[in-house]
């Protein structure tokens, strides 16, 4: 694991901090296409890694301040990251967030420029893969990481979908917070199916709808909280047994 910090070190957006028990680190892992930076935060230094992530359409942003909750959260439950690392994008495409566009500042999807098999040129698409740069660092970092599962968060549908070897995670989610398993299939050079179809990563693709957008934080975590928790702690070998 001090190979792994030591390769960021130059991109560190702030400082390595303890934060009570919880080793905490934000850098940057790229660039976008206006020059931003993509910045993780990583919490805890176990050997499981887990990846949550929000806002890789701009125009569906409450992953944002979920994920802004989660990381408050995970601060009071270090118990949380007891044998694994989690990694937190906070916000994939900040150039789309900040124009209020659903793809990239050149209009292109970063969800559906990753270069998989299914991949369908199309102006929003992007004439050939990994013409969005954000696309780019993001399959840099997954193929780096090879997390041992990721959660999506989009808008404004409510369910839970997923691809990949995700079955069992997503029933399990299902289960614990009522939100029905609904299944959208693997689309054109999405990130879903990069990660789970083709790396073989089971990947949550978490839908909530535009009137969460009307509510306050305590809402937002009373009804999310438990999920996010149960996809970080997930054991598949005690659930499945149930
Ligand atoms: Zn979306």
């Amino acid at each position: 694991m001090a190979c792994f910090l030591v390769l960021f070190f130059q991109h560190f957006i702030q400082v390595p901090v303890f934060a009570g028990e919880i080793l905490v680190v934000k850098y940057s892992i790229g660039q976008t296409q206006q020059g931003r930076n993509i910045a993780v935060e990583q919490f805890g230094i176990g050997a499981e890694k887990v990846v949550l992530m929000a806002t890789i359409h701009g125009t569906e942003m409450i992953g944002t301040p979920l994920m802004h909750l989660l990381t408050d959260e995970l601060i009071s439950h270090p118990n949380w990251l007891e044998g694994r690392t989690l990694y937190i994008i906070q916000l994939a495409n900040p150039d789309g967030f900040v124009e209020g566009i659903r793809g990239n500042r050149e209009n292109v999807d970063i969800n559906r420029n990753f270069p998989t098999e299914n991949f369908g040129r199309g102006w929003f698409n992007g004439d050939q893969p990994l013409v969005a740069p954000e696309t780019a660092v993001l399959m840099d970092f997954f193929t780096q990481i090879r997390p041992e599962r990721v959660m999506t968060i989009h808008q404004p549908l409510k369910g839970i979908d997923y691809d990949g070897p995700a079955d069992d995670l997503a029933t399990h989610l299902s289960k614990i917070s009522g939100i029905r398993v609904h299944r959208l299939g693997s689309r054109s050079g999405s990130l879903g199916t990069f990660v789970g179809v083709e790396m073989g990563c089971p990947i949550i693709t978490l839908e909530i709808p535009n009137q969460a957008n009307d509510r306050d934080s305590q809402w937002l975590w009373d009804h999310y909280g438990v999920l996010l928790e149960t996809f970080i702690r997930y054991e598949p070998s005690t659930t499945q047994s149930n």
